[in-house]
This record gives C-alpha cells, structure tokens and sequence, in this order.
C-alpha cells in the first residue's frame, strides 16, 4: 500500500480519478537549472528570461542568449521548455528597454509592449530560442509577457511563427486579457495566468508592495472568477491553460485551480511535491466543488478557510 501511494507521488500530476495536471518548474537564472532539471517535473513551465539582460548597457548578442537557452534545452531534453521573452518594465527596469520618466511604470511600456517600441529586441530573442532549439529534443515552446488585447498575442504568434517556433502563446496577466481570453486564446496556441500581475492589476494595488499583502492574496474571489473566465475560454477553444505566478504553489490552491479548469501548474521545484500528492489524493469533481467553494466566499480569508476546513 505504501509502495502505491509512493507511486502516486512520482511522475506526472493527476488527480486520483486520472485527470492530468502537468507539474511545471519555473526557472529564473542559470544557477537554478541543476535544481530545476532534477526536480520531478514534466519541464519548464515559466522561464523568465530577464536574466540575461539585467545589470547592462546593452541587450545581450543573439549568440550569447543562443548558448543560454541551449544550456536549458539540453537540461531539459525530452521535456517541455516554455519560454517567456522579455518582461522588462515596473519592477524589471533595463536602461536600454525601459523609459526612465514614466510616471506609471507597471502601466506604461513594459512586457511585450517594449518590443512594439525596439521590434529588434524581441526578433533577436526569437532567432536565439529557435537557433538553440535546432537539434534539441526539448519541446520549446515560447510566451509573451503582458499581453492586453488579442492582436498583441496574434503578433507575438505570427513573430515567432517567422522564425520556425511554432506553439507560441499569451500570458494572462491583464484583467482585459482574461476577460477577452476567447479571443486571445484563438489568436495564439496556449494560455498562461501570471497570478501575480493579474492580481496587481485586477486589485489595482503594487505587487511589491507588502502593506496590500491582503489584495493581493491569491485567494481573492475576484482573481479566482479571472481565472476561471480564462481556463473556460481555453477549454471552449482547445488550448491548455496554465498557471505560472505563485498561486501554483499552494497545495490547497491548486486543488481550486484544477477544478477551475486549468491544465498545468507550474511553480518553484520545491513545491511540486506537495501539489502532486495533493492532487492524487483528490478527484476532479472533488477539485470542481473545492472550486465552487471558494468562488462563493465573500473574501479570501473565508475563501481559503473554508476549502481547507473540506480538506479537512
Ligand atoms: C506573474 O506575473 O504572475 C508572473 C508569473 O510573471 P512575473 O512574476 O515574472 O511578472
Ligand atoms: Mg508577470
């Protein structure tokens, strides 16, 4: 008996009546990816890029991004690698990206719109992932950050479709993307919620600021109904909705967001562990009525008090 419920919390997330969830890492510098190749995951579900271009005047040559993600491609060999071009902007200023006198800086040019401004930037990190991806047998697929109407992710798409990359998709970190989620979801291959965005943007409140802890708790009803909206519009249209911000790595919360209808999960390889054995010891009609639970809350104290009182 033991020996089976081992089994269960190896290998891919399912719930215990079988319905995947694939279990993701996210990945934010080189010196994570011997922890994040280890891990028990089914590869990368965020990789954030703004790594290799912090702490410089310059972007970084497209042969020197190429030898990066071929470093990343190689780790994960056989494995799904989704990566996320530059989010630069607000909390991630790059003097060569981003205009030092906005006066709203996580409202202004930032994410996908810097490479409305300098195309050049975003064309060069396309040609790097598709030249490191030849000959690789990761499965590479690539993101845009920031995305706020459908014809930005019809763009990145058809940008990335240019250099031979092929499942492009948009992250739903725009309250106006989630509500649009249909749309932007039939313009690109795949959906992926930044939870934290989303919530800074939905509760109108500075994610790095720790005083609006509260707003931004991950269990706000109001972000779990933009959740929904998106994961449903996935399934109405046939792509995988994922989760990357870090409302993935709360067990209990994972449970809400597979019975929301999100598809994988992905969050720091520490916490991939909980999540699966939370997940097997959970049906999918199990994770629906945590769902409904939570999305009938009055607030997210209440939210999350009352799933874990069902868990029990
Ligand atoms: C997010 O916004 O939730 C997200 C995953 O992206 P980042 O935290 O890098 O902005
Ligand atoms: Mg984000």
């Amino acid at each position: 008996r033991r020996r089976r419920q081992a089994a269960r919390t190896r290998g891919p997330g399912r719930t215990s009546d079988g319905h995947p969830v694939k279990l993701l890492v996210n990945l934010g510098a080189l010196h994570e990816l011997p922890a994040a190749a280890a891990a028990d995951s089914e590869g990368v579900g965020l990789f954030r890029t703004e790594f290799l271009y912090l702490d410089r005047a310059q972007a970084p040559s497209l042969e020197e991004q190429t030898a990066a993600y071929r470093e990343v491609f190689t780790a994960f060999a056989g494995r799904r690698v989704v990566v996320r071009t530059l989010d630069a902007g607000a909390d991630k200023p790059l003097p060569f990206a981003t205009a030092p006198d906005e006066q709203n800086p996580a409202l202004g040019i930032r994410g996908l719109r810097t490479a409305t401004r300098d195309p050049e930037l975003l064309r060069t990190q396309l040609a790097a992932i598709a030249k490191a991806a030849e000959g690789s047998t990761a499965e590479v697929w690539v993101m845009a950050p920031m995305v706020s109407v459908p014809e930005e992710a019809a763009d990145f798409a058809a940008a990335a479709r240019a250099h031979g990359l092929r499942t492009a998709g948009a992250m739903v970190e725009v309250p106006a993307a989630a509500l649009r989620a249909g749309a932007v979801a039939r313009s690109c291959e795949f959906l992926s919620i930044g939870t934290n965005d989303l919530a800074q943007y939905a509760f109108a409140a500075d994610r790095t600021l720790g005083s609006l802890a509260a707003l931004l708790d991950p269990w706000q009803p109001a972000l779990l109904d933009l959740i929904r909206m998106a994961a449903q519009a996935g399934e109405r249209h046939g792509r995988p909705v994922g989760v990357c911000g870090e409302a993935a790595a709360d067990p209990a919360l994972a449970l809400v967001l597979t019975g929301l209808g999100v598809t994988s999960l992905s969050a720091a390889p520490s916490c991939l562990g909980e999540v699966r054995a939370a997940l097997a010891a959970h049906t999918l009609d199990d994770c629906r009525r945590l769902a409904d639970r939570a999305l009938a809350a009055p607030d997210a104290a209440t939210a999350r008090a009352e799933v874990l009182a069902t868990l029990g």
